[in-house]
Formats: structure tokens, sequence, C-alpha cells
């Protein structure tokens, strides 16, 4: 299978070399950093922990709707695997312990439970597609899969939904039939290029990220508000007045990059460690 071509990395250091302009210049202050790793063991450790963190994010924003969701982030030292949450497991109830690995085929490597058919398809292409892709997320979320409907893309309504200005593709291909056969998911696959969102028209919300399962997360949740929004906006019956192409642009340098989507998923993070420390178990 031929590999998708990929745009250009969006949002390059800045001039003296932060990520963001939200790095704090002054030394000595709390502000999060990202991990270093002395062990692929310790990297993984950590990767399947934020992977629960982003799934009872995902509960707590109330985005299960059966079994239907699934997060993936791939093993640090097999980049034919990735790790995604068990089939039939409420987003509360995913934890270290129950999480599976699995393979492009869909074969569980580790872990006890099944695996998301559906899932497996989807993610699967699209991390087998893009070599450079670590973590995605997919829910059936009320706002988004309503969005999915109008087969069109967000528009720059606000600073936050220019986050996904140019940064976001509308899927037609299998829309509307559950994605359990291969072909479709490298349909999906193929459409997913270069950016960090699709819309897939008549299902739902897809996130993927260059960076972090946390990244992916926040993206997600992200989406899925800024779908909300429109469509109350667009309930009203008054135009919106929009964001200008060359603003909506200097927005998602600024504000809507991996790293920043990383760095919004840290408060959740921490009040997720604080509160539900069942997760690591
Ligand atoms: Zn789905």
């Amino acid at each position: 299978m031929s590999e998708v071509m990929e745009m250009p990395v969006k949002s390059p250091l800045l001039n003296d070399g932060r990520k963001s302009i939200y790095q704090p210049e002054q030394e000595g202050l709390i502000y999060p950093e990202e991990p270093t790793f002395s062990s692929v063991e310790e990297e993984r450790r950590h990767l399947k922990e934020r992977l629960v963190g982003a799934c009872r994010a995902f509960a707590l924003q109330g985005y299960d709707y059966g079994f239907a969701g699934h997060l993936t982030v791939r093993d640090p030292a097999n980049p034919s695997l990735y790790w995604t949450n068990p089939m039939a497991v409420h987003f509360s109830q995913v934890k270290v312990s129950n999480l599976i690995c699995a393979d492009h085929q869909g074969n569980v490597v580790e872990g006890k439970h099944a695996i998301n058919r559906a899932g497996f398809v989807l993610h699967a292409a699209v991390h087998e597609h893009h070599k450079d892709i670590v973590a995605m997320c997919h829910a059936h979320t009320l706002y988004g899969t309503a969005f999915a409907a109008l087969g069109k893309k967000l528009e720059p309504i606000s600073q936050d939904a220019a986050a996904f200005y140019e940064d976001h593709v509308v899927i037609g291909d299998e829309a509307g039939q559950v994605a359990v056969e291969v072909k479709a998911g490298h349909k999906v696959a193929n459409a997913f290029a270069g950016v960090k969102a699709a819309i897939h028209q008549n299902h739902g919300l897809l996130t993927a990220s260059r960076h972090s399962i946390e990244s992916a997360a926040f993206w997600f949740i992200a989406l899925e508000r800024c779908c909300q929004q429109q469509l109350m906006v667009e309930a009203t019956g008054v135009t919106p007045r929009l964001v200008t192409p060359e603003r909506s642009r200097y927005s998602r340098e600024h504000v809507g990059s991996d790293y920043i989507g990383w760095l919004h998923f840290q408060p959740i993070w921490e009040d997720l460690v604080a509160t539900q420390p069942d997760m690591f178990s």
C-alpha cells in the first residue's frame, strides 16, 4: 500500500526556539514540560496512562455511545502495533490494566479484551498510511455527528474554530455505512492527509496527532465544541461574521498546533490524576 504524501508540518518554532508564544520567557515558573524517557518501558507506561486519561476525559464529556468510539496510540518500540481501549468497556472504566495492544491486521497481541472491529478498520488504516500519526480519536458525539450530516467544513466563526482552518477535511467516502470492511478504512485514510481532523460525513469526527494522544484528544474535544457552536449560530438564521482567511491562518499557527493541543490537555490530565486514581490500576 502506498503512503500518502504529507503536507509540511504546521506551526514551526518561534524565532527564539520556543514552541509556542505561551511558553514563559521568565525562568523558574511552573509550566507544563513535555516528558523525556530513559527507556522504552517508561515511555510505553506513560503513553498507556495518557491513553487512559484521554478515555476518562471523553467519559466526562459524555462521549460514550454504547460500544462506539476508539482511541489509539502507536507503540513506541514497534510502530506496527498500537494500544487502544477495550471493546464494550465504558470510557469511564478504561484503565491501564484493561488496555489492549493490536497489530494492523486487528489481532490482539496483548490484553484480554476484544478489539472494536470498526475501530481497527479505521485507525489501523490511518496509522498504516500515515507513518507520522502517533495517535487518533473517534467517537459518536452528539454535535459532531449532527454536523457531519451537512457534508461541509467548519467555518472560522471564532478564534477557536480558526484552529481548524485549512486543517481539517470532510470525507464523503463510505458515508453512513459502518466501516467494518478493510477497504473502507483505506479510503478514509487516504483522505486524512496533512490535517489534524476529519469530519466523516453521516458518521462523526476523527482527530489525529503527530505529537501525542493528549493532543488528539484535546483537538477532538475542541472539534466537537466547534461543531456545536456552528450549529447554534446557524440555528439563529443570522449569517455569522467570519474570521478573515489571513487572521484564521494566524490563529491556527499560534493556537492550533499539536503542541498546543497537548498543552490544553494538561489541566484535564492533572484533574484526572487528582480525582480518578483508579486509572493507573
Ligand atoms: Zn464510528
